[in-house]
């Protein structure tokens, strides 16, 4: 048997989504808008967000994104400013001493909008809450699914994780996931899929992930 013939053991992984998961939206109180960030200055992590993935990684979870960015698509953001917020949140993530051993992006949409990239107006198998970033992730990563976790602010994160087989975690807080089902709080959720565990914090939630309640 040659080196290359042994594979090596599969490995636990926590999948993030971005917006109002790591960080947070952008508001405008004038205009009364809610967008996602599209510019290097606009990165802030919400609380607990950098303390929250520290701990994962101390645990051995490998650490990767899956993100919905449909700007391009719809014509409101350029590719290459998507591109450049990627690149400067890792660079801060690094900065932080928190590796993304892998980020998926899908930029698609299936409607678009005026001005959007034609190729990129599609009904894809990416965008969640389709698998396909998660199960990209899982194979590219060699991530054990029983033993990884999607973490997400909204349904889409929960269903995209329970369609790859992983374990699901919902941040969930009363008026902070603006464009969730959530938002009108538990009492309203009729969603017939529910996460593994919810909480309100992302620290709080790193917690129960790390200490491997399930
Ligand atoms: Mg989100
Ligand atoms: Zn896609």
């Amino acid at each position: 048997m040659t080196l290359g013939e042994i594979s090596p053991p599969p490995r636990r992984g926590v999948i993030l989504d971005r917006d109002g998961t790591l960080i947070d939206f952008v508001r405008d109180s004038d205009l009364g808008s809610v967008q996602s960030a599209f510019h290097p200055s606009h990165i802030r992590f919400l609380p607990g967000v950098l303390e929250g993935m520290r701990s994962l990684s101390n645990a051995g979870f490998v650490l990767a994104i899956a993100t919905n960015q449909p700007g391009p698509a719809k014509g409101q953001i350029p590719m290459r400013a998507v591109e450049t917020t990627h690149r400067a949140l890792l660079d801060r993530l690094r900065a932080e001493g928190i590796e993304i051993a892998q980020l998926e992006v899908c930029t698609h949409h299936p409607d678009g909008g005026p001005g959007g990239d034609p190729n990129l107006i599609v009904n894809c198998e990416c965008r969640k809450p389709k698998p396909g970033m998660l199960l990209t992730l899982l194979r590219d990563l060699n991530l054990d699914p029983t033993q990884t976790w999607m973490v997400g602010d909204s349904l889409a994160d929960v269903q995209a994780g329970h369609a790859a087989g992983v374990h699901t975690a919902l941040l969930w807080e009363e008026g902070r996931c603006e464009f969730c089902p959530y938002k009108n709080g538990e009492s309203s959720l009729i969603a017939p899929i529910r996460p593994t565990i919810a909480a309100p914090r992302f620290d709080r939630l790193a917690a129960l992930v790390a200490a491997g309640l399930v």
